[in-house]
């Protein structure tokens, strides 16, 4: 066994964003920290997703720590050089049943200080003229959204972590075992007074049998992305409209959901079973970043479907005007989900804790979290822009 003299205060496994963050943050406080990531450079869902920071998506209980992770990612992205673009969100109604849940979901969290107010079809297109006008009847705007293109952040992060803060980071090092304090990849050991382990969705290399009672499950979801549009074509906020309604958190409570889940039922049978809901961001270089579906299990198809990416751009174009949809690339990404939780953090011995579990929200909650398990309380500047 080789074994590294010198004893890190922190060793964190994993170098996507919930890796990241945890390690940003220990650095910050000036302690000696290092990542160990198994792929030459992060691969895994954090390159994959949208890169949206999306605190109108959050339930009251963690929108406070959207919010903090939204400002840490403005400070973050300043400091380590890479593009983060504050432009908000737009949710658009083109029936009924969906103005009203966006109406209920204003009217019911005022006290939350969520930053949004309804728009008419006007003032809507006045927003954004990639808005299709027809059929329009009104917007949910949202001030807080925050897009950067994953791909640029998570290699300009690790830069910085290594540049500026001093972290250690050993790339192609799978970590095959823990044993507190030492932490193993093949014949090699490192020690460390506080291990994280922030595997995303690998359960299978370490503690895989906590994981396997855990409940934990994996979701695929497929993606897309345009060439850069033509004439520096800007989409504006990022848009997202009905089918988005029944996916995040922020607006199970709305009462008036039941009616428009009943009608998505009855008409949306395809959209449903894939899980399918439709947003779309724009990349610095004006490519359209669109998405995405959910499929759940433990054994995940490793191979896309042409339907599925079908019926995203069918759902886009009934609220997307933009020069070219034509798509240049396509992928999927797996997160790890923990079903009804917005996290699973454990600790299967002392001085290990487990991070994973942040499903469809470790953009937006990772660094808010981070910061609280460093005993951040969660505070942030109240307006944003
Ligand atoms: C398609 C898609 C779109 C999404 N869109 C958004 C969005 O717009 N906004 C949002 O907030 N969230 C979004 N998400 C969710 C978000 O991407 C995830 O919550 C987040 O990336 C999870 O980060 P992670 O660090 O846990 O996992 P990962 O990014 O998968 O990182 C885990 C890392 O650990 C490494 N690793 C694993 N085991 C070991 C080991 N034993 N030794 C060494 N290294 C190891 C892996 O190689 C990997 O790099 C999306 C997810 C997907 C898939």
């Amino acid at each position: 066994m080789q074994q590294h003299n010198s004893k890190y205060d922190v060793a964190v496994v994993g170098g996507g964003i919930v890796g990241l963050a945890i390690a940003y943050v220990a650095a910050q406080k000036g302690l000696r920290v290092a990542v160990f990531e198994r792929h030459p450079k992060a691969q895994g869902a954090t390159i994959r997703n949208f890169g949206m920071v999306w605190p109108i998506g959050q339930a009251a209980t963690t929108f406070h720590r959207a919010m903090l992770a939204r400002e840490i990612w403005l400070e973050l992205a300043q400091k380590a050089g890479f593009w983060a673009n504050p432009g908000g969100s737009l949710h658009l109604a083109y029936h009924e049943d969906e103005l009203h849940v966006l109406e209920e979901f204003v009217a019911t969290t005022r006290q939350v200080g969520y930053q949004c107010q309804m728009l008419t079809p006007l003032e809507t297109i006045a927003r954004s003229n990639a808005v299709n006008p027809v059929g329009l009847e009104g917007a949910l705007w949202s001030t807080t959204e925050v897009n950067v293109d994953p791909r640029e952040a998570s290699e300009a992060i690790h830069r910085y972590l290594i540049q500026q803060l001093h972290v250690d980071i050993f790339y192609n090092t799978v970590i095959t075992n823990i044993e507190y304090p030492c932490v193993t990849s093949g014949v090699s050991e490192w020690k460390a007074e506080q291990i994280y382990v922030c595997s995303g969705a690998d359960f299978e290399t370490l503690y895989p049998a906590l994981f396997a009672e855990s409940g934990m499950t994996k979701c695929k979801l497929q993606m897309m992305r345009t060439a850069p549009q033509p004439n520096q074509w800007q989409l504006g906020p990022n848009l997202a409209a009905g089918l988005t309604l029944q996916h995040y958190a922020s607006f199970a409570h709305c009462e008036s959901l039941q009616l428009l889940k009943k009608r998505f039922a009855r008409e949306m049978g395809d959209y449903n079973r894939w899980g399918i809901h439709v947003l779309v961001s724009q990349t610095r270089l004006g490519e359209l970043t669109i998405g995405d579906s959910h499929e759940y299990g433990l054994d995940l198809s490793p191979f896309d479907k042409s339907l599925v990416n079908n019926l995203i751009l069918k759902y886009l174009k009934k609220f997307l005007k933009a020069p070219t949809t034509e798509i240049e690339e396509s992928w999927h990404g797996i997160y790890a989900k923990n079903p009804g939780k917005t996290e699973y953090i454990v600790q299967p011995e002392e001085g290990v804790t487990i991070v994973n579990g942040l499903g469809g929200a470790g953009m937006t909650l990772s660094f808010g979290l981070a910061a609280e398990l460093f005993g951040q309380s969660v505070s942030y500047k109240t307006t944003a822009g």
